[in-house]
């Protein structure tokens, strides 16, 4: 890595990984978290993804389709070089290079069933839970389901049963419906309607998928319906992406009346001293998962960005967005990607943590426990 002005490339991402893991690693490693920007189908794993494949009797197919897939050891492949839009030749697509979307959308097709559910979420719980994650809040993007059949109770149920599992592991969460803001604002009321009996599993909604020429404010109707009904609200405001500024003035302050409650991604606000300042007077915090700009943006813009939201004191928490497509960095690397990137301490680095229970939507008595938890962590820690 000698340049940082330029984006990283695959490989490169790979030996920051590395070198990440390597040095210093051990406070974060252990130190208790919260997760608040994990898309649960952004954790198919290449090996889970086989074997639904061999459940179902389907091919095992990745990105458009036209890659053939023959063996785990290809399917692994083809997840480590996935491409951000960013990166598609000004020719346009190929077959052989395959986007983030068409890699993440071509993974829904094998979950079909209650026990598919279930298995995408125990996977995920079970990993959350050797990171020393305590407490999350997965996305969930029902229409990419229910609009190919599948039964939303399916899709619910096994989410269900996979939380009480996790329950077991140390584990507690309350998911985040997101809807899909590329397809209509009624199709997104539809579903809102549809999945409110489910009100004692999702704590907030969220909106997320291909955010060109689609703005938060189309979706200002079902957001204003789902506040009054008592869900918290967020929104995506991908970074790099056209309009991102407008998008972000509008979930800080205008869409449901008075803004959200969260914004994920906004990393961009940090360019507009306007935005930063709104951001901080509102008290909202952002998910911030670094890991996933690395193939937009070069790693200084990031790493200055990032600086700048936490020395305006905007509440910052670190998060992973959709690991298995991102070089499989889950949760932990992100954060040691923070440290390196903001030269943070460790004890800088437990403010980041602690932001991330407070922003949470947990219940105070789990928001508790965790804090207390770090705090008893620090104070063992004699460098701290
Ligand atoms: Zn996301």
């Amino acid at each position: 890595m000698d340049s940082h002005s330029e984006r990283l490339s695959p490989e490169a991402r790979q030996f920051l990984k590395q070198d990440l893991i390597s040095s210093d690693a051990a406070f974060i490693q252990k130190v208790p978290k919260v997760e608040l920007h994990v898309h649960i189908e952004g954790t198919l794993t290449p090996e889970l993804r086989w074997k639904l494949a061999q459940r179902h009797g389907i091919q095992p197919r990745f990105g458009t389709g036209s890659l053939k897939i023959e063996s785990l050891e290809m399917l692994r492949m083809a997840y480590d070089n996935v491409i951000s839009s960013a990166q598609l030749p000004s020719s346009g697509p190929t077959d052989h290079l395959v986007t983030f979307f068409q890699a993440y959308y071509s993974g829904f097709d094998f979950l079909r069933t209650k026990e598919d559910f279930f298995d995408l979420a125990m996977d995920y719980f079970r990993r959350a839970a050797a990171m020393n994650v305590r407490y999350c809040e997965p996305f969930f993007d029902p229409q990419g389901h229910t609009g190919r059949g599948i039964a939303l109770s399916d899709i619910m149920e096994g989410f269900r049963d996979a939380q009480e599992e996790a329950m077991k592991l140390g584990v507690q969460s309350s998911w985040i419906m997101c809807f899909l803001r590329d397809q209509s604002p009624e199709a997104a009321m539809d579903q809102y309607k549809a999945a409110k009996m489910y009100k004692d599993m999702i704590v907030g909604i969220g909106l997320d998928s291909n955010e060109h020429n689609r703005p938060p404010s189309l979706f200002d109707e079902v957001f204003t319906l789902s506040r009054q009904d008592g869900f918290r609200l967020t929104a995506h405001c991908d970074v790099g992406v056209k309009d991102t500024h407008q998008h972000i003035h509008q979930v800080v302050d205008t869409v449901a009346k008075t803004g959200l409650d969260r914004i994920d991604h906004g990393l961009n606000a940090a360019d507009d001293e306007a935005l930063v300042s709104r951001i901080r007077n509102r008290g909202l915090a952002l998910t911030i998962c670094p890991w996933a700009y690395l193939r937009r943006e070069t790693y200084t813009s990031i790493a200055e960005r990032l600086r700048t939201l936490v020395a305006a004191g905007i509440k910052v928490c670190i998060a992973s967005d959709s690991p298995v497509y991102m070089d499989h960095a889950w949760i932990t690397y992100n954060l040691l990607l923070t440290k390196k990137m903001g030269g943070f301490t460790d004890a800088e680095m437990c403010q980041l943590v602690k932001n991330s229970v407070e922003m949470s939507w947990a219940e105070p008595n789990v928001k508790e426990s965790i804090m207390r938890e770090i705090e008893a962590m620090i104070k063992e820690d004699h460098n701290m």
